[in-house]
């Protein structure tokens, strides 16, 4: 703004400017200005366009905003005007100024000298800026330890986080998260990195190091603990969650391997890993950053993270214990790049508060409102609010009472317990009274608002005048069934308020990841948390912030990198992948079968019956084929026919004995059926013959 002002005249300059010129020196610039514009004002007008031309930013240099703006100015330190209309009436351009820059130059021939211990001195703390910047003088760069570094999960997609950290002798792990599948993977729930290299690395295994309590972050854990356990390292918050999945699977007596642990202070972790737990504002309470300091030097684990400067529960992000390692000296950070395209600082929780407020102040009937069930501070500041306007709270739905309750028990959040109701009390006070807290802002069929919306829930049916709250974004991939609940909702009559303004991000944008570079100034950068163009840009802003290209690795699952204070670099791929999870009884679901259901989906099933008389091996009967999913019902008896014709026409040509080959037999049946209908429907179905023997 201040460089914009300058350009024009009816602006009053700061004082400050103005005042070290003295009266005599303004009186003298000022005869100056009007000689110099009588004696040489084209050549002054050529020589002006010609300086505007090379530099640009002429008119912004403060000696010239003196005179430019001196009429001004004078009436402000009480000077005489001097009478001189130095600018001849001109609309204030830069011609005036370079004018008068030049005769200037003219008047003051000698250059200022120079004072040589100043200048000493400036390369002085040109030299401590070097120091200061460059982690690579912070690092022991004689030391032979290096640390190695593998992603199992969570680059190359969101979700699934889990990290290696490994020396020549000891291993930890950085989180064991678990991710959502896609719509070809039928009847799965969820997903879970596959522990191959683990099982290949068990005995070097020393802890676990929880971040955060998010499932991309412990949901895996279960999983992981029925087949090897090791100490598991946290605060309580994602321990306390973790423990209740372990009840939930059956295996409580896993709890005995927790280690909570008191942000601030550093845990040795086996022989190797020293690690300090450093408090992180996120979409979920007591998340944290993690310094784990090895022989190779300390290597810096964001977890997930936005940086809110007013969180609702007060905790900052400890920033201080950032900039303290920045200075000591870092020798990798892994950073969140979850948000790394959003250049617009991510808001603090607390922004959602004024949209809530407005939200409970006019609804007239009941409010539903739904987020995610982990957003703690989220549930809690709609619980103020509906509390605020006289509300009784309802909280339906799994997830959310169960985060509820351990937020509450473990004195995260504190309220009062009458103003919680149960689903089954709600028709004993008005619609005004009641706000549901609730799961289902994806539009997960399963969820309780899912079920509400279409007149499925046990307890609530939607009303015309109920105001539904979406306090939430739309995960990628769940926009479809978001909008398929929205429409049951409207057609059950209810409102829905879903503005921007009710929900915030707990990722750090663009502003936010510079700020952790900056403090962190590490000397190798890996971006983590995101699919490939996520940690691309976060690869830019790195850059940006110092980093050089060189430093910076974009990993993907299963990529080995190795750390040494000297260098980074990519040493071996290990085994990765995803084990398919059946939410129903906890079990996994086997690939082949996951294999099939797609094949089953997309392109349809062929069966077929052959009889063969085990005595001599020939045809009893003619072929029996079944299909489903390929051709419609009224034309299925014809293909079948069809089917059934060439499959005979094959076994009455084969070679003698091949019937006897069972397997062998499958196999080619397949081949001809798959041939056939591939020429004729361009389809590949699931074939299943069956070979029956009589005698
Ligand atoms: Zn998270």
């Amino acid at each position: 703004m201040a460089e914009e002002n300058q350009g024009t005249q009816q602006k009053v300059v700061p004082q400050k400017e103005a005042a070290p010129q003295t009266q005599a020196k303004q009186d003298t610039q000022a005869k100056q200005d009007t000689q110099a514009k009588q004696d040489t004002q084209v050549k002054q007008e050529t020589q002006a366009k010609q300086d505007n031309n090379r530099k640009p930013n002429n008119n912004r240099r403060p000696n010239n905003n003196a005179s430019q703006q001196r009429n001004t100015n004078d009436k402000q330190n009480g000077n005489k005007p001097n009478g001189n209309k130095p600018n001849n009436n001109k609309p204030n351009t830069n011609k005036p100024n370079n004018n008068r820059n030049k005769n200037k130059n003219r008047h003051r021939r000698q250059p200022t000298p120079v004072d040589e211990n100043l200048k000493k001195f400036v390369a002085k703390n040109q030299e401590a800026h070097k120091q200061r910047l460059n982690p690579h003088f912070k690092l022991d760069l004689n030391s032979k330890a290096k640390i190695r570094v593998t992603p199992l999960g969570g680059l190359g997609e969101i979700g699934g986080n889990i990290m290696v950290f490994e020396t020549e002798k000891e291993a930890i792990l950085v989180d064991v998260g678990m991710s959502f599948p896609d719509e070809t993977m039928h009847g799965v729930d969820i997903l879970v990195p596959d522990f191959a290299y683990l099982r290949e690395i068990k005995d070097k295994i020393v802890g676990i190091v929880i971040t955060h309590a998010h499932e991309d972050h412990i949901g895996a854990m279960p999983y992981l603990y029925k087949e090897m356990q090791f100490p598991i390292y946290g605060t309580p918050l994602p321990l306390a969650m973790i423990g209740n999945k372990f009840d939930e699977h059956h295996i409580k007596e896993h709890r005995k391997y927790f280690n909570p642990i008191v942000k601030r202070e550093i845990v040795k972790i086996g022989n190797d890993f020293e690690v300090e737990w450093m408090h992180m504002t996120h979409s979920i309470l007591d998340s944290s950053s993690v310094a784990i300091t090895t022989e190779a030097g300390t290597v810096i684990h964001t977890g997930d993270f936005k940086i809110d400067y007013t969180p609702v529960d007060g905790y900052t992000a400890d920033l201080h214990r950032l900039a303290h390692y920045g200075e000591k000296g870092v020798l990798c950070l892994l950073s969140d790049s979850t948000n790394s395209h959003n250049p617009i600082a991510t808001g603090s929780e607390l922004s959602v508060a004024p949209a809530l407020d407005r939200i409970f102040s006019k609804a007239e009937g009941r409010v539903l409102l739904s987020t995610f069930s982990s957003n703690i501070h989220r549930v809690q500041q709609a619980i103020q609010y509906g509390v605020k306007y006289g509300r009784k709270v309802c909280v339906i739905g799994r997830s959310m009472e169960r985060n509820i309750e351990i937020a509450m028990q473990y004195d995260y959040i504190k309220f009062n317990k009458n103003i919680f109701i149960d689903a089954d009390e709600i028709g004993r006070y008005s619609d005004k009274e009641v706000l549901i807290v609730t799961t289902g802002s994806q539009g997960e069929a399963n969820s309780a608002l899912f079920r509400m919306s279409i007149g499925e829930h046990r307890h609530i049916k939607i009303k015309p005048t109920d105001l539904i709250v979406l306090s939430s974004r739309a995960i990628p991939g769940n926009e479809g069934s978001i909008s398929g609940m929205l429409n049951h909702l409207q057609r059950a009559g209810a409102s829905v308020a879903m503005s921007k303004d009710i929900h915030v991000s707990g990722h750090a944008s663009m502003e936010e990841q510079k700020l952790m570079l900056r403090l962190v100034n590490p000397k190798f950068f890996l971006p983590i948390h995101g699919e490939y163009n996520h940690v691309m840009k976060h690869r830019e802003t790195g850059m940006m912030c110092g980093v050089p290209e060189r430093n910076i690795l974009l990993m993907t699952d299963g990529e080995q990198i190795e750390i040494a204070p000297k260098y980074m670099r990519k040493v071996k791929t290990v085994k990765t992948g995803k084990t398919y999870i059946d939410n129903q009884n906890n079990h996994q679901i086997e690939d082949d079968i996951v294999l099939d259901r797609q094949k089953l989906a997309s392109d349809g099933v062929v069966m077929m019956v052959i009889q063969v008389d085990g005595s001599n091996s020939k045809m009893t009967a003619k072929p029996k084929v079944t299909t489903f999913g390929i051709v419609p019902d009224k034309q299925d008896k014809a293909f079948a026919k069809e089917m059934e014709d060439v499959v005979e026409h094959f076994l009455l040509h084969i070679k003698d004995g091949t019937i006897d080959n069972t397997r062998a037999l499958e196999n080619d049946l397949r081949q001809i059926v798959r041939k056939h209908i591939y020429r004729k429907m361009k389809k590949y179905p699931l074939i299943v013959p069956h070979i029956l023997l009589v005698s």
